[in-house]
């Protein structure tokens, strides 16, 4: 069935997603506050709104994909009185849980209805639809937004209630964000023991180091010409997207009291890169810190 969406955030993310959705048929309605990012999505086959109320006026689905949570609930402020009433609004962004089940509430106080659902796969899925999307809300809001999610990715997993799709996005990108320190490290360590880098990897992919850090992302050119790392870390997944992520991982293990040492620490080290090279590099490029460093120690 065709829907009519209205698509909020055309940036790197939103602009292929929002391309994607209109590829599959459905009209999709786009704005965003960068002209550019219109201008793209517009060719791409997305109908420019003038202004984001006439975007969301004409909907029954709105997607958010914006920056950071205080960007979702400012929006949600300006246009949940203008949406018609029982609306579905789905944010794809990566926000705090607290602020995700605050949009929920929000919305549902407005007489709408509500599904958190981030996403994986960075830009490269996102072109190729083959995003993963983690929902958390009702039932009956995750089966109405399942095929449009689809259209847009290649993998959809209902996460449980309102916050879950957050939850489970900051716990993956903790476990992701440390492996590729663990990864990092262990190649700057093979090289002061003379090990090259294709030699490590053979062994690490095929034996219990294997992880998306270093099979798909590695961090040193050569064994994964796909990765960035063969690019000069152009990204690719930014530091300071990963930084964020972590960050809200980090946030929710201190609400929460729970003993996350390694994320915190992961945290700490990408926040530090993440103020260095912001969304230059790649969160891969952390092993030229790691290396660096390492030169200062001995
Ligand atoms: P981006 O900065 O490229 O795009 C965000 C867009 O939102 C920008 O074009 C900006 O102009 C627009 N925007 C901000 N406030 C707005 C408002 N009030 N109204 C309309 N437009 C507004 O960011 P991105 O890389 O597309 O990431 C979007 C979200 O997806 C983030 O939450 C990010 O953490 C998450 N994410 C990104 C990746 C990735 O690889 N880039 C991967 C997974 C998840």
């Amino acid at each position: 069935m065709s829907r009519t969406v209205a698509f909020i955030g055309l940036g790197h993310m939103g602009g292929p997603m929002a391309a994607n959705l209109a590829k599959a048929g459905h009209r999709v309605i786009g704005h965003d506050l960068d002209l550019t990012a219109v201008e793209a999505a517009a060719g791409a086959g997305v109908e420019p709104a003038a202004s984001v109320t006439e975007a969301v006026g004409a909907a029954d689905v709105v997607i958010t994909m914006l920056p950071a949570g205080r960007h979702v609930l400012g929006l949600y402020d300006d246009i949940l009185a203008t949406a018609r009433p029982g609306t579905l609004f789905v944010d794809c962004s990566t926000i705090d849980v607290a602020d995700a089940r605050t949009a929920h509430e929000r919305a549902l106080a407005a007489g709408m209805r509500a599904l958190d659902a981030p996403v994986s796969g960075g830009v490269v899925g996102a072109e190729a639809a083959t995003l993963t999307f983690m929902a958390g809300g009702d039932e009956g809001g995750f089966a109405e937004a399942r095929p449009l999610l689809e259209a847009m990715g290649r993998k959809t997993v209902h996460c449980g209630g309102p916050g879950a799709g957050q939850a489970a996005k900051i716990c993956n990108n903790m476990i992701l964000g440390v492996s590729m320190i663990a990864v990092s490290e262990a190649f700057v360590l093979g090289e002061s023991l003379g090990l090259s880098h294709r030699a490590l990897y053979e062994v690490a992919s095929t034996a219990s180091g294997q992880c998306w850090a270093l099979s798909v992302n590695c961090p040193v050119p050569g064994p994964v010409p796909t990765s960035p790392a063969n690019r000069d870390y152009r990204p690719g997944f930014a530091a300071s997207l990963m930084a964020k992520d972590l960050g809200l991982a980090a946030h929710a293990a201190q609400e929460g009291g729970v003993r996350v040492e390694l994320g915190l620490r992961a945290s700490e080290l990408y926040a530090a890169y993440a103020e260095r090279v912001g969304d230059a590099e790649d969160f891969s490029g952390i092993i030229r810190t790691i290396r660096n460093r390492s030169g200062e120690a001995t």
